[in-house]
């Protein structure tokens, strides 16, 4: 089996498989009594339920898994959540945000193509791409799982007792609705979700019915998480690692820069949205991770918009336009 391996006193990584990139999530054991809170539990998939199978047939598993604790509702981070309940009898721990994103993706396929139809049209978008995302949505909603068992709804503020140990609760925005990160004030420990990571720059994208404006909720929570005392940080891709307001800073860095490209380019004139995809999307736009690629441009479009960097035009059904505000200069120019 895959072993957990320690990582600090009463802390231990879990590495589930995934099928795509970058091939593993962490899960975090944590010491509660003789049991474990499991923080974050993988994809719905027999080869994930194999390691937890082999877990809980191992001496270490003892007094078994006390708490599931999701920190946020991908289906990497909570796609086997409803089996493992299942199969511990364990609560699930969950914000509420989140539970509704789950609850979002139990509709039913022809609502969920509909409203996406919708969506996209509004924004001038091809048949070919209204298609893959519709594809796109219907693979991630089976890969969430549906939860019939005990929810306990957790919040930012909150602390939790794991073991003797207090864990306090902060929110993530931006990445999803609520990615809650769990902090350990007098050790600096910090379990950090998918919110910061240490090679991976978080995906920030505009997705179905979630916000419309995601980017400036990230900044804004990378601003006030990098004020936490952390020592060590255990992310849910890639290894613990410290350097963690560096990290935070990193990150607010490669997003600006990410910004000032749009506004760069946009000084040699106008241009659509499709333009705009293409330069910076490549490839990809035309392949299966096309609402991902689209989600991550769009929400830079929008947070240049709202803080009045750039200007769009276009009705709806339209492909937008973008240009520089009148009377101003490109940035670099
Ligand atoms: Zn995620």
């Amino acid at each position: 089996m895959t072993e957990p391996t320690s990582v600090a006193p009463g802390i231990r990584r879990l590495p589930l498989p995934m099928r795509t990139d970058p091939g593993h999530i962490n899960s975090w054991l944590l010491a509660d009594g003789d049991g474990w809170v499991v923080v974050d539990c993988g994809t719905r998939t027999e080869a994930t339920r194999e390691v937890w199978k082999a877990f809980m047939a191992s001496p270490l598993y003892g007094g078994g898994i006390t708490r599931i604790f999701l920190t946020h509702a991908h289906p990497d981070h909570a796609g086997s959540a409803a089996w493992l309940a299942r199969e511990t009898g364990a609560p699930i721990l969950i914000a509420r945000e989140e539970l509704r994103a789950l609850e979002n993706f139990a509709v039913d396929d022809a609502k969920r193509d509909a409203e996406i139809e919708q969506w996209m049209s509004a924004l001038g978008a091809e048949e070919d791409k209204v298609r893959l995302c519709q594809g796109f949505y219907h693979h991630f909603a089976r890969g969430c799982p549906q939860i019939h068992s005990e929810i306990q709804i957790v919040a930012p503020g909150d602390e939790l007792d794991i073991g003797g140990r207090r864990w306090q609760l902060h929110a993530g925005y931006g990445h999803t609705p609520c990615n809650l990160l769990l902090h350990q004030p007098e050790e600096g420990l910090v379990i950090t979700g998918d919110q910061i990571l240490p090679e991976i720059v978080t995906h920030v994208g505009i997705w179905w019915r979630q916000s419309e404006n995601p980017l400036p909720l990230y900044l804004e929570s990378l601003a006030r998480l990098r004020q936490l005392e952390v020592t060590r940080a255990f992310p849910a891709h890639g290894d613990p690692f410290g350097e963690f307001r560096a990290r935070c800073d990193q990150l607010r860095d490669t997003h600006e820069q990410r910004l000032a490209r749009i506004e760069h380019l946009l000084g040699d004139g106008p241009l659509s949205l499709n333009a705009l995809l293409k330069k910076f999307g490549g490839p990809a736009v035309d392949g299966p991770m096309f609402p991902l690629v689209a989600g991550q441009i769009l929400a830079r479009l929008a947070c240049l918009e709202s803080t009045g960097r750039i200007a769009a035009s276009g009705a709806d059904g339209q492909m937008p336009r973008f240009q520089l505000p009148e009377g101003s200069k490109s940035p670099a120019s």
